[in-house]
């Protein structure tokens, strides 16, 4: 069918008048006959099967019943009159129930002949009734040439009082299949389809809305939900491809002095297999002509620093800079710390930039990173400001950034002909169905492995009637030396509560830990959003630097900080955090030698959720798990952030179960694309056709961003 046909204005359609089609617009977005084709059912009816009444169940959802009315009567009660209707079949009898229609109902029911009911059943009293069923007479029905599967469209309030009922979207679709007279073009190349044995486009389509079995219908879902996510990985693969090819880098061919240096002789530990593997991975773009655009994931803890310094001593041996920016200062400077650390041996260049650099110190890492003599230059957003000229950035790193564009913008690489490769380091794990659609278009590196020797973070969960125990806990902790968290939640809606929350909790660990009085005293640290950034940096600082014994704060602390001596983690309300967020506040400790601890607080109210988040953080530290279980929760919309939820917005297929589908899904587009990169073969025709429409008629395929 051309797409010409598919274009039509859903006015058009038989059935569709000016109202109808405002409706269906406003309601679902459908504006054309695609935008109807692609309204797929949310669930289906089974009415292949036929219950007895004698053998209902008080479980029984949906239920389709062959029998008799015997008699009808009205009962009038205060809440109001209902139409009441015996129905009997062999094995029992029931009631039918009306609320509203009832005038026209009671006309037009007729006595002792067959019908086929269908509905919900509700029991009560030792009775069955069924309120507002779909009726049929028997003879009528077995005439009828309904499929079996029922579907059952999205809908909205809006729509079905305004008559848009279930049945008048069916008869829309039908309308719609008729109108469509020579059917639908197939959209998958052929060898695909016979590769993966998927029914015609035609075929899909057609049992998709009007099943004749379970069979037919599992097999048109399958073929449909792969082609939605073969055409999102299509679209993402190719960008990354034309990504490649288009935009050159520098290729870094040599492997020099300070990587083998340092690679031999001053590694301060042997590498997991898992930060070898990523360094190659790492080492091999490096080495293209192509510009690096890869995501580095690794839990925290899991050994990223390593990887970046690696990497960025590839850029030094091969004549260029190398940046690594952080979003904080405080990170920035533990970047820099360990890093001069690290580099200890080699004799090379590295300056810290910040918001609250000097200007004199300021001047001077403007001047060498122009005249080149700065090799690496660790710091803030401030590395972004005009006034930086780097004399040949070949290497960019940015540290716990969520999606880039930064690096890309910016101006740091001026002078250069190519812009510097690019690492973004991410320790949120991001479970891999998710990562293939959201970040398909990068190169992903995984560090899935941690360091040997770590020990895990003891976690539990204790209600809030349990404090005392708590507390007398942390005091044992303060007194063998460590150091504590105690972390409120912070929400935006009510920052005026939490902030009560937050200040209520101080007041009362201060009564329990005095400052002053007989030993032991103890200092705190209070750290929050209110505070002016100088003064928050003051205070993680005295924390840091071990003058203080407890840092209260709010989720401020949640990325990046490093105080290997801190070794006890409390989450207050920790009902109240999602599971990807009290995974990082666990982070922050079991950063030293000492066993940590990780102490999740709550009420006695929990819902469901709240208390498989607890379950999963007590029961694993695996942070790939904590983010399966929380696209479980959350979905992955809620997961990533609204802007990238239009890439999830998908049709038919489900990114959490649809996981082994749109694996495959990414593995054949990346075959048809290596094959056939320009899709100008005979048999990639229908994939050219697809693609261009997909981009042609943006509203249609909208999960495409
Ligand atoms: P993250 O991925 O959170 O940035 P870091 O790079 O800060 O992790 O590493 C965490 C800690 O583990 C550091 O103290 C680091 O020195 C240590 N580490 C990293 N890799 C290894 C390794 N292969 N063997 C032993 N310790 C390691
Ligand atoms: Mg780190």
């Amino acid at each position: 069918m051309s797409s010409t046909f598919l274009q039509t204005p859903i006015d058009y359609l038989k059935g569709v008048g000016p109202n109808r089609a405002s409706l269906l617009k406003k309601e679902l977005e459908i504006h054309t006959f695609q935008d109807l084709l692609n309204l797929f059912p949310n669930r289906y009816l089974d009415r292949t099967q036929y219950y007895k009444i004698g053998s209902l169940l008080q479980t029984s959802s949906e239920v389709q019943i062959i029998g008799k009315i015997t008699h009808i009567k009205t009962i009038d009660q205060k809440r109001g009159k209902r139409l009441v209707a015996t129905f009997v079949d062999e094995t029992g009898k029931m009631e039918l129930v009306w609320f509203r229609g009832q005038k026209w109902i009671r006309e037009n029911l007729k006595i002792n002949v067959p019908y086929v009911i269908f509905g919900k059943t509700n029991w009560f009293n030792g009775t069955f009734s069924m309120p507002h069923p779909e009726m049929e007479l028997l003879d009528a029905h077995e005439k009828s040439i309904r499929s079996a599967m029922q579907p059952v469209y999205p809908s909205t309030e809006k729509l079905s009082n305004s008559g848009i009922t279930n049945r008048v979207v069916n008869g829309l679709m039908q309308q719609l299949f008729l109108e469509a007279k020579k059917g639908f073009s197939e959209s998958l190349p052929k060898p695909l389809l016979e590769q993966l044995k998927l029914v015609s486009k035609n075929e899909a389509l057609l049992n998709v809305h009007f099943p004749k079995s379970q069979q037919l219908l599992a097999r048109a879902q399958y073929r449909l939900k792969f082609e939605e996510l073969f055409y999102i990985q299509l679209q993402l693969v190719r960008k990354n491809l034309v990504h490649k090819s288009k935009i050159k880098g520098y290729p870094f061919e040599k492997i020099g002095e300070n990587f083998n240096s340092f690679y031999n002789d001053h590694l301060p530990f042997e590498l997991t297999n898992a930060q070898k593997r990523v360094i190659k991975e790492i080492r091999n773009d490096l080495g293209s002509n192509a510009q690096m655009n890869r995501l580095l994931q690794g839990d925290v803890g899991s050994g990223k620093t390593i990887v970046a310094l690696l990497s960025m001593l590839i850029a030094l041996d091969n004549g260029f800079q190398a940046c690594l920016m952080a979003p904080t200062e405080i990170l920035s400077v533990q970047h820099y710390n360990s890093l001069v650390e690290l580099c200890n041996e080699l004799k090379l260049s590295i300056s810290l930039l910040t918001g609250s650099t000097k200007t004199s110190k300021r001047r001077k890492i403007h001047e060498n990173l122009e005249n080149g003599s700065l090799n690496i230059l660790i710091g803030t957003h401030a590395l972004l400001e005009d006034k930086v000229k780097f004399s040949n950035l070949g290497l960019a790193i940015i540290d716990e950034q969520h999606r880039f564009g930064v690096a890309q913008r910016s101006k740091l690489w001026h002078k250069n002909e190519f812009p510097p490769h690019v690492l973004v380091m991410t320790a949120t794990p991001i479970p891999r169905t998710l990562a293939m659609s959201v970040y398909g278009d990068l190169d992903i590196s995984v560090i899935d492995e941690l360091p040997p020797g770590r020990k895990d973070i003891k976690t539990v969960h204790r209600f809030d009637s349990n404090r005392l125990k708590v507390f007398r806990f942390i005091r044992d902790e303060i007194s063998k030396g460590r150091q504590v968290y105690i972390v409120y939640p912070l929400i935006q809606e009510s920052e005026v509560l939490d902030y009560k929350d937050l200040m209520d909790g101080y007041e009362s660990i201060v009564r329990e830990f005095p400052p002053d009085g007989p030993e032991p005293t103890y200092q705190i640290s209070i750290v929050h959003g209110k505070m002016k950034p100088a003064d928050k940096e003051y205070e993680m600082n005295r924390f840091i630097k071990g003058e203080t014994q407890i840092m209260v704060a709010t989720t401020v602390i949640e990325v990046g900080v490093n105080v290997p001596n801190a070794s006890v983690m409390i989450v207050e309300s920790a009902e109240r955090f999602g599971l990807s967020q009290l995974h990082q506040l666990r982070g922050r400790v079991g950063r030293g030698a000492e066993q940590s601890y990780c102490i999740l607080m709550t009420s006695h109210k929990l819902s469901a959720d709240a208390k498989t988040r607890l379950e999963t953080m007590t029961r694993t530290s695996d942070g790939f798990e904590i983010a399966e279980v929380d696209l479980k929760l959350r979905g992955p919309g809620d997961l990533m952030g609204t802007q990238q939820s239009g890439v999830l917005n998908l049709r038919i297929a489900d990114i959490i179960k649809d996981s082994e589908i749109l694996k495959i899904a990414r593995s054949y587009a990346i075959q048809v694309l290596k094959a056939d990169p320009n899709l100008a073969s005979e048999e990639n025709i229908p994939v050219k056709r697809t693609f261009a429409q997909l981009t042609k008629y943006r509203n249609i395929w909208n999960y495409i961003s």
